[in-house]
């Protein structure tokens, strides 16, 4: 049995304890794990009031409004009770479940980690209330509920044999020092030897997502020596720490045995930061029958029946006619534009090419690129045929620049006016993306490379045959091919001009995409366009997916052994 550990997961829309990509994918991960019948348990912390609603005002200023959400009518109380010391007090841990169930009716078990019971004191009760909330200190005692909680809630809901400890992120590797500490117990032995390092590094599997060495997780060692108490691993310190901090991802590289990166390039990137520990690479992947519209899913149940349960099977998307493709996307257009056109007045044109831009609005993925040079893109759309645009994706609380990104995006929304529309849809969640990524014509992605690490919104669309315009980073290094699947901004589709990190070079190599390639393209060669739309199904759609990630975990990461083991959880 595999055992599944992530900060956030994205079970259900209505359950919102994610904040985005990581956390959407962990659901693609178990979702897909459910269709696969895989024996595989999932651990995350419940986050009872959420990540955050986003309301914007008229000028783009983002306001938070916390998340409640009812626990009850979504997940199953569990009697489980464990204890982790914190601070040096014991916090109680109790689980929620929530069963999700795939399609041959095999069940994933995802446990929500929650303090917020009585016997806790006002502050442990509320490390289970906010996700990527308050400072360093709550952080760390998340983590410790997560890492440490949640290796003794497994043990108490009956899950003795579990063959991998999957750490989705740095964010549960403490859960390596307590498998340490679980081995000392057992031989009442109390310091920790090669040979209990190397039986935990047999144990556990690595996938870090992050390119930039400042966003891994790390705490002051004096905060670490506070929050955890004493432990087994003061002597081994050396291998969790890296520039004087307990650094998350240093630990989970030294107690895993196989590491792995999100996407190729980010598999090498990661490899050279890192240096010293081989870093392997699984590109993600979406669940495809969460991402697929309705009328994609009439369609591909039509002409590709089975292609559920064997996703690969939808590269026979090449023989479906283009017009049932068009037919297909104008009705899943209308669905967004329904949406769209309830805050836009005048209302959103069906004809016009739409691009759809969503994700966190986080710096490096710049969603001001696309206006940040107004005439020229007024210009453009003018004389293209036009063009309009819907927006959305929330900026972390304390992100100040992020929030700045959005307001600029209102700003360019005033002053294009009618030229070029543009809607900003308030609080990006999973069923606004479901809307989003199937309703554009066109998906763009405008990231500063290398920084995304892999980016799976763009292969949503593309399983709704939405080809994606995006600078050549993360997964679209891999799934572009020019003029086929999509198109790269950037000149000869690998590198930006003259590699250049010159934020006006990359607008002005967007503005010619569009302007010479995907314009005239939507308007006077509609054939070729929906013959793009149809690769993007058959190359990306079918192998950008879940079912395709989890069967490399199986075979790269957790060995088949791991997944034969029939045990069945009791609890
Ligand atoms: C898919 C998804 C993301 C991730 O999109 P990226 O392209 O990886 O940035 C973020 N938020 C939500 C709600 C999503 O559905």
């Amino acid at each position: 049995m595999v055992a599944y550990f992530s900060m956030e997961i994205g079970v259900d829309p209505e359950v919102p304890t994610y904040a985005g990509g990581l956390g959407v994918l962990a659901g693609d991960f178990v979702r897909a794990a459910a269709d696969l019948g895989l024996p595989l348990v999932a651990i995350t912390l419940l986050h009872r009031k959420g990540y955050f609603r986003q309301r914007l005002d008229s000028t783009g200023r983002q306001r938070e409004e916390s998340a409640e959400w009812s626990v009850e009518a979504h997940l199953e109380a569990l009697p489980a009770r464990v204890t982790v010391i914190i601070d040096g007090r014991p916090v109680v841990v109790r689980a929620w479940r929530r069963r999700v169930t795939g399609l041959g009716g095999g069940t994933v078990a995802v446990y929500f980690l929650d303090t917020d019971i009585e016997q806790n004191a006002p502050d442990d009760r509320a490390l289970s209330h906010f996700l990527y909330g308050g400072d360093a200190a709550y952080r760390l005692a998340q983590e410790a509920v997560l890492g440490i909680g949640g290796v003794r809630m497994l043990r108490a809901l009956g899950c003795s044999h579990v063959h991998r400890f999957h750490l989705n992120e740095g964010h549960s590797a403490l859960l390596a020092l307590e498998l340490v500490s679980e081995r000392l117990r057992a031989a009442g032995r109390p310091t920790a030897g090669e040979d209990d390092i190397d039986a935990v590094r047999q144990l556990c599997v690595f996938t870090t997502h992050t390119p930039v060495p400042a966003a891994h997780d790390q705490f002051p060692l004096d905060l670490a020596a506070r929050v955890l108490g004493p432990h087994p691993m003061s002597e081994l310190m050396h291998r969790c720490c890296y520039g004087g901090a307990l650094n998350m991802t240093y630990l989970a590289l030294s107690f895993s045995h196989y590491v792995n990166g999100v996407a190729m390039r980010h598999g090498e990137m990661s490899g050279r930061m890192f240096g010293g520990h081989h870093v392997d690479a699984i590109t993600n992947g979406v669940h495809a029958a969460t991402w697929v519209s309705e009328p994609f899913r009439l369609l591909f149940d039509r002409r590709i029946p089975g292609w559920r349960a064997d996703n690969f099977s939808l590269r026979y998307a090449v023989s479906i006619p283009t017009p049932e493709i068009w037919d297909a996307h104008v009705a899943a257009k209308l669905r967004l534009l329904e949406i769209v056109n309830r805050h836009q007045s005048p209302p959103f044109d069906p004809a016009a090419l739409t691009i759809g831009f969503g994700r966190r609005a986080s710096t490096y993925k710049r969603a001001d690129l696309l206006v940040s040079d107004i005439a020229r893109l007024r210009a453009l759309a003018r004389a293209g045929g036009g063009l309009q645009v819907v927006y959305a994706g929330k900026a972390h609380p304390r992100d100040e620049e992020g929030k700045r990104i959005i307001e600029r995006v209102f700003r360019a929304r005033e002053a294009l006016g009618s030229d070029v529309p543009i809607v900003y849809l308030e609080d990006y969640d999973m069923a606004i993306a479901r809307l989003l990524t199937a309703g554009a014509d066109v998906w763009l992605n405008t990231p500063h490379p290398p920084l995304e690490a892999f980016g799976t919104s763009g292969m949503k669309a593309a399983l709704n045959g939405v080809p994606s315009l995006s600078v050549p980073d993360g997964w679209w290094i891999e799934g572009h091919v020019e003029g086929v699947t999509g198109w790269a901004i950037g000149s000869d589709g690998r590198t930006l001009p003259g590699e250049t990190t010159d934020p006006a070079a990359h607008a002005a190599a967007l503005y010619d995409a569009l302007e010479r390639t995907v314009l005239p393209l939507f308007y006077r060669d509609r054939d070729r366009f929906t013959q793009v739309m149809r690769y993007a199904i058959a190359l990306n759609g079918s192998f950008f997916t879940a079912q395709r990630m989890l069967q490399e975990y199986v075979v790269k990461a957790y060995g088949t052994e791991a997944v034969r083991e029939p045990e069945r959880v009791a609890a």
